[in-house]
């Protein structure tokens, strides 16, 4: 029986994983604020949640995986000051709301897909959900778990009296409620924003009828409404970024468990943060990469993937360029080995199949398995499979575990996708459109291609496709 081993954040211990429902697993991701670029910290969160999405899958769970998209109410902390990051980029960009929105939710697609993140089965955007918002602000009005002053809606820290459970020691709950900005319409400097009706910037850009005025949701109530929408009253695992365990992830708790009046989530999971020069990577302190800048310097996404994967999730990752090139000279050795491997005839391979020392692969695959079952230790996995490159092993079953092994690490090492004839065609018809900048049919083909579910790229090595 093959049982994953979680570190549970809400437990601050390992716990065994036992689905709530046999072989089923319900996810649930905090997704992007589609306000700017995604940058390169965001991405390995999103790598860590795709291992564990791809390891459950492996062990043969049918992972149903919902990430939202945050295109309202984030504000410019995490807290409740700041107007709403997606309304200053439609003012510095001049643009509207939803065009930022949608253009950086694109973009952010692009990225996991040039990642080998596999896509979530829901992907669900804040802005079509607001009537289930109203619904359990409502609802937490009812219990009187929340209360409404002059057009705002708080909820009410003091009733819930687990609040605490999941930010766990006290100098970060200490810290946690040291804010700068108070805001008098609260009956407890505690209390947080489900609504705003009344919000300090009056021209807000994006308003929807409430019982409480005209207004706009918080942030935190949105993963709440659209978790227990989408996956009912009990989850199996919540992830996120150690960033979200204080503020975002609390409150989403407070929220979800005083309508439920259970415990919501088993387990809930956290990544730890990439951080520059020993500062945690972040718009706001413009120390970021994107994907594209990595590009720029001559890399690919399998080296920023393979750099994310030779650490674990629950470590920092201090994040620099010779780290990521001693990332890319390991992947391309191992690339090259996959490639050695897979160029043999199979037929002459399983020939020598009979020799190999069975024990030696049990022994092997038992590493691996133990690895990735003890709290995704993806690093583990890498060594191991150093060690199964350079044993006596004969190819054949070389090639087996790096193929095993590659569904879960998701380096696409034998690159078995496949694009058909035609597909072939209009990447190369669209590549002379825009030679000729004939922009308008180059961008009829991308559409096309992507109705087939082939996804294009253009970086300076030249155009990508991915199939998704
Ligand atoms: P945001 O778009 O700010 O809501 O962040 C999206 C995801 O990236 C969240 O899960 C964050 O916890 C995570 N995140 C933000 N900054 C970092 C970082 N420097 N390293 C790792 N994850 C991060
Ligand atoms: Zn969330």
């Amino acid at each position: 029986m093959f049982q994953f081993l979680f570190y549970n954040t809400l437990k601050k211990e390992y716990n065994w994983f036992n689905p709530i429902r046999l072989g089923k697993v319900s996810l649930y991701t905090c997704g992007p604020t589609v306000y700017n670029y995604a940058h390169i910290g965001n991405l390995r969160t999103y790598m860590f949640e795709d291992v564990l999405k791809r390891g459950l899958e492996f062990f043969g769970y049918q992972v149903c995986h919902v990430l939202n998209i945050t295109d309202v109410g984030h504000l410019e902390s995490n807290h409740d000051f700041g107007d709403d990051k997606l309304v200053l980029a439609a003012k510095k960009e001049k643009r509207k709301v939803f065009e930022v929105a949608t253009y950086y939710e694109n973009k952010f697609f692009e990225d996991l897909r040039s990642l080998n993140i596999l896509l979530p089965n829901i992907k669900s955007k804040a802005t079509d959900h607001i009537n289930l918002m109203i619904e359990l602000i409502s609802a937490l009005i009812r219990a009187g778990y929340a209360y409404e002053n002059s057009g705002n809606v708080y909820f009410r820290v003091s009733t819930f009296k687990r609040y605490f459970d999941l930010i766990g020691n006290q100098f970060d709950i200490d810290k946690a409620f040291n804010r700068i900005d108070i805001d008098t319409l609260k009956k407890d400097n505690r209390d947080f924003v489900l609504w705003f009706s009344n919000s300090k910037y009056p021209n807000q850009l994006m308003k929807w009828k409430s019982p409480w005025g005209i207004g706009f949701p918080g942030w935190h109530i949105e993963c709440s409404a659209m978790a227990l929408f989408y996956l009912g009253r009990k989850l199996d695992i919540h992830c996120g970024g150690i960033d979200h365990i204080m503020v975002h992830h609390t409150n989403e708790i407070a929220q979800s468990e005083s309508i439920l009046q259970h415990q919501w989530a088993n387990i809930w999971m956290h990544g730890d943060f990439l951080t520059h020069e020993n500062n945690k990577m972040a718009k706001s302190m413009n120390n970021f990469f994107t994907l594209k800048d990595l590009e720029k310097e001559g890399f690919k996404s399998e080296h920023f993937r393979f750099l994310c994967i030779s650490v674990h999730y629950r470590h920092r990752l201090n994040f620099s360029f010779q780290a990521l090139l001693g990332a890319k000279s390991s992947y391309e050795k191992l690339l090259s080995i996959a490639k050695s491997l897979n160029s043999n005839n199979d037929k002459k391979i399983d020939l020598v199949k009979n020799s190999f020392s069975s024990n030696m692969i049990k022994m092997y695959l038992k590493q691996l398995q133990n690895a990735i079952l003890f709290d995704l230790d993806t690093p583990k996995m890498i060594n191991v499979l150093w060690e199964v490159l350079k044993s006596s092993l004969c190819r054949y079953e070389k090639k087996r575990i790096l193929k095993l092994c590659d569904k879960i690490l998701g380096l696409n090492l034998f690159n078995e996708q496949f694009l058909t004839l035609s597909q072939k065609e209009k990447i190369e018809k669209r590549q002379n459109a825009r030679i000729e900048k004939k922009w308008e049919l180059a961008d009829e083909l991308r559409k096309e291609l992507q109705k087939e579910r082939v996804f294009l790229r253009d970086t300076v090595q030249g155009t990508q496709w991915y199939i998704n």
